[in-house]
């Protein structure tokens, strides 16, 4: 037997079940499963999803047996319902709603009141005995209708209805009069006509299917392909239509209409809690069209509110109410959000679903409903979207503030920072040096800004996109940052910039958004994260169930120490050029870069050796005896040079050495393409002298830490930028050289590791040679992607958005690795490295060490460890986490 296209619930029966979801959407395998539990539910059927998708595979025409089929369901409500849809005397009224798979915005409004024409409102009104009520669902569904099926704007019926309220000097809509709806309906039909050259359907027949149409239609809407565009919702799942009775919430003060969360769904709180409003219908509560009442005495006090709650006002109603919400939030074993209508004191269910919440509430209710025993600690575990985690380790904006949103960016790095706004960098270091709070605003930023990102409270750029210098870095600061904020008019010279009617000068106070890209003007006080309680419980539930490590990017004491709270298990990436850029000691690596020989060079390294020695220890000692590895040099030498003739001036002044021999030097270095110049490993080739004083540094470190604090380190020494086995050979004998010498002179045992950043697709074709040299391979995923796609990441700003706007490229492959291409070479190349060592330590230590989608794929090829900045700790913990959980689900 072919599959029904039509599912029919009511009076405690129902086709489906709320498991059917990709054939009755949502809202229907809800509506079909509340009516299993029992509860009251109007009688209604769904029209399956497969319906919409036959529907656009046959040029817009319905199946066969379709209309029969809804013609039987009818004549079942029409039963139960004891009326008949467009019967004059005991006309039945259904109201039309869609429901796709995943609630879906975009698509077709809801229609209610469906079946009124001129004759069917007076069975109505003789049947309630209400005039007023008749003609107030009449208009209502004249509203609708022209709106969602008959494409006339809803703007002239608003205007009407303002215009008939001014002139009988009311406010609200429930103060019109029988007679005043009754004209304005002919008035709106009149209108009708006259836009759409055609009478207003009054075949309630005519209705139904316009209406049906118009759900299907809507899927094919440009909002809803947008919708499902940026959320990646298949256009061949379809929606469903849902036909039910009517009941009604606007028939006299003892009816309501309104909406609740079984718990807070902001705080997680246990609480019932929501919104109705008397004598309404539908949207009536949403629209903000009077102000709704909190629905119990809780709420009032939670709201201070002055409106009376339903718990007063229909104290029985609500007692049912409460009953419904435990039974369905047991049933579901999850918060859930529901609608529900009070017609003559009985409560209707109209909808259920899993409420959506923030990620503060996400973990509460997982805590209390585990506590609770409604579920267990895997689904406690995978109740908390890691990408919603992020949400949880930064500061918040207070919700109760006010705020004057004055410009909008990109949303480059969660959180929310307030401060007085600096232009520059010294500026910012400079004022926070006086203890203030800063924003740092900035054109764009480059290396040069990082002391002064360091002491921002948040960041903002007029330039730049997602994975901009500003957004990468502080992201990796875990400091709230907005980006590509375009109506920006900055000018350096004069401290001050504006946007729109607003200026703002140096000093001014103001507040960054960075999970919204909101730019607000002025002082918004902020809320501190919260790391112990349900977090910290919930945390360790999510390490009992990950197979994957979780390490860091680290390059600071400070960064290690953050890591470590937010329950890093080492350093997976730990970059010593940042160091090179500190303070004084950029002078001495300046001093070194000029040098004329080896040993100018050596003179000058000399110098770095203890500053190196020193940064070393300071990680080592906040990661404990954690693995740590660290990244040799890898940017290339012109990156530590002033580039403006000012800068080369102010540098030839200090370190005593002519203009034009810096000039000179910098015009040695200049290279076509930096990107795939003299780096990494090249630079290791040519100066050996540099590599060996960072191992010597990282060993010495090591060392007394061990002899004089009894440290068991392990140092990994990770050489970047390999794409020839030989390459690694060489280097790998320099180090080790470098390595014993230095555990010979201070006379201890140590185990250290030496090995390699895969980020050149030769080195991971040749992964099994490369293996040979290396005791780790670290997935250097941000060059890997650059080099495999030959795409820079600096550059890719400028045509990216088109791509991923033209879906040429499914996502951003910055931030999400991309699978099919970079992904392949990372499983291959862990193949072929494992081959040649079987106990091989691989993990990935790029940008995407923290996205929950490339760590479920780091968890399906077996790697060892993750590695991302620290503030993505907790949400790769979590991704691990849910990766393994849902690898033993499908197995
Ligand atoms: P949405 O998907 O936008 O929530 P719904 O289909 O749930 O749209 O309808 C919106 C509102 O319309 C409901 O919350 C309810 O108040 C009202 N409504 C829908 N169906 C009925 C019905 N059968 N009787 C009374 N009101 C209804
Ligand atoms: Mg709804
Ligand atoms: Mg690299």
């Amino acid at each position: 037997m072919p599959r029904p296209w039509v599912y029919f619930f009511g009076n405690g029966k129902a086709d489906g079940k709320s498991d059917m979801k990709n054939l009755l959407g949502g809202k229907g395998a809800n509506l079909a499963e509340m009516n299993l539990l029992g509860l009251p539910v109007p009688p209604g059927f769904t029209i399956t999803t497969e319906v919409c998708t036959a529907f656009y595979q046959n040029d817009k025409k319905y199946p066969e047996g379709l209309e029969e089929e809804v013609k039987q369901a009818l004549a079942q409500v029409e039963a139960i319902m004891g009326a008949k849809f467009g019967d004059a005397k005991q006309p039945l009224l259904l109201s039309v709603r869609s429901g796709a798979r995943a609630s879906m915005p975009g698509m077709m409004d809801t229609i209610l009141n469906l079946g009124l024409n001129d004759e069917t409102v007076k069975g109505i009104i003789a049947r309630s005995g209400d005039e007023r009520f008749g003609y107030d669902s009449y208009r209502r569904f004249i509203q609708m209708y022209s709106d969602v099926v008959l494409d006339v704007d809803r703007e002239f019926f608003e205007h009407q209805i303002e215009e008939r309220k001014e002139h009988k000097k009311v406010r609200l809509d429930t103060e019109l009069s029988a007679q005043d709806w009754k004209e304005l309906v002919a008035v709106f039909k009149r209108h009708v006509l006259q836009m759409t050259g055609k009478p207003f359907p009054e075949d309630p027949k005519d209705q139904l299917w316009g209406a049906v149409g118009a759900v299907f239609s809507s899927w094919m809407n440009k909002r809803a392909i947008e919708y499902r565009r940026i959320n990646g919702i298949p256009e061949e799942w379809g929606t469903a239509v849902n036909v039910q009775a009517m009941v009604f919430g606007n028939m006299g003060n003892d009816c309501a209409t309104g909406v609740a969360f079984t718990r807070d769904p902001s705080t997680g709180e246990k609480r019932f809690f929501g919104e109705f409003l008397v004598n309404a219908q539908g949207e009536d509560v949403v629209a903000g069209i009077r102000t709704p009442q909190p629905i119990n005495v809780v709420g009032k006090k939670h709201d201070n509110s002055a409106l009376p709650s339903l718990e007063e006002v229909m104290p029985a109603c609500y007692r049912d109410l409460v009953d419904i919400y435990q039974k369905l939030e047991k049933h579901y074993r999850d918060m859930q959000d529901i609608e529900f209508t009070i017609e003559k004191g009985k409560v209707w269910m109209l909808q259920t679903r899993t409420g959506k919440r923030t990620a503060q509430a996400a973990v509460k209710i997982a805590a209390d409903m585990l506590a609770e025993g409604l579920i267990d600690r895997k689904t406690a575990v995978l109740r908390v979207n890691p990408s919603q985690l992020d949400q949880l380790l930064h500061p918040a904006l207070d919700p109760k503030a006010k705020q004057l949103v004055i410009a909008k960016g990109l949303p480059a790095s969660p959180g929310a920072a307030t401060g007085k706004v600096v232009f520059s960098a010294e500026e910012a270091q400079h004022q926070s040096e006086k203890g203030e709070k800063v924003i740092l605003v900035r054109l764009e930023t480059s290396p040069e800004d990082i002391h002064g990102m360091h002491v921002a409270e948040g960041i903002l750029t007029a330039r730049g996109g997602m994975t901009s210098h500003a957004a990468v870095v502080a992201r990796g600061m875990g400091k709230c940052c907005v980006t590509g904020c375009g109506d920006l008019a900055i000018s350096y010279k004069e401290r001050r910039m504006s946007v729109g009617e607003h200026v703002i000068q140096q000093g001014d106070w103001l507040t960054l958004n960075g999970s919204t890209g909101e730019v607000i003007l002025g002082k918004v006080p902020t809320i501190e994260p919260e790391l112990s309680g349900d977090f910290g419980a919930f945390m360790s539930w999510v390490d009992e169930f990950r197979k994957l490590k979780v390490r860091t990017n680290a390059d600071t004491p400070h960064d290690a120490k953050v890591a470590r709270r937010f329950g890093a298990e080492g350093i997976g990436l730990c970059r010593t050029e940042h160091m090179f850029f500190e303070g004084e000691r950029i002078d001495a690596v300046r001093e070194m870069i000029l040098a004329d020989d080896r040993k100018g060079r050596e003179k000058a390294l000399a110098k770095i050796l203890p500053m190196q020695k020193g940064d070393f220890k300071g990680i080592f000692r906040e990661m404990k005896d954690l693995p740590v590895t660290i990244r040799l040099l890898d940017p290339p030498l012109h990156e530590f040079l002033p580039h403006t003739d000012e800068e080369i001036q102010q540098v030839s002044e200090k370190i005593g050495l002519p203009f034009e021999r810096i000039k000179k030097k910098l015009e040695a270095l200049h290279e076509f393409n930096p990107m795939l110049g003299h780096r990494g490993c090249r630079l290791g080739i040519s100066y050996p002298e540099i590599y060996e004083m960072q191992v010597r540094a990282i060993m010495e470190a090591a060392c007394e830490l061990a002899k004089d604090e009894g440290f068991k380190i392990i140092p990994e020494i990770m050489i970047p930028l390999v794409g020839h086995v030989n390459e690694l050979a060489y280097m790998r004998r320099v180090t080790a050289e470098t390595c014993e010498r230095v555990l010979k002179e201070k006379g201890v045992q140590l185990t250290y590791l030496i090995g390699t950043m895969i980020e050149l697709p030769r080195a991971a074709l040749t992964a099994d040679q490369v293996a040979r040299e290396a005791d780790f391979f670290s997935f250097g995923t941000n060059d890997l992607t650059q080099t495999t796609f030959g795409l820079s990441r600096d550059d890719a700003g400028k045509f990216l958005p088109a791509y991923l706007e033209k879906k040429i490229l499914p996502e951003d492959p910055f931030v999400t690795l991309d699978v099919e291409g970079v992904g392949t070479l990372v499983k291959y190349a862990v193949e072929l490295g494992r081959k040649t060592k079987p106990d091989l330590k691989v993990g990935i230590c790029g940008e995407h060490g923290g996205d929950p989608r490339s760590v479920e794929f780091c968890h399906r090829i077996h790697l060892d460890y993750v590695s991302c900045s620290p503030y993505r700790v907790p949400v790769a913990r979590l991704a691990a986490a849910h990766a393994a959980l849902k690898e033993k689900e499908t197995k």
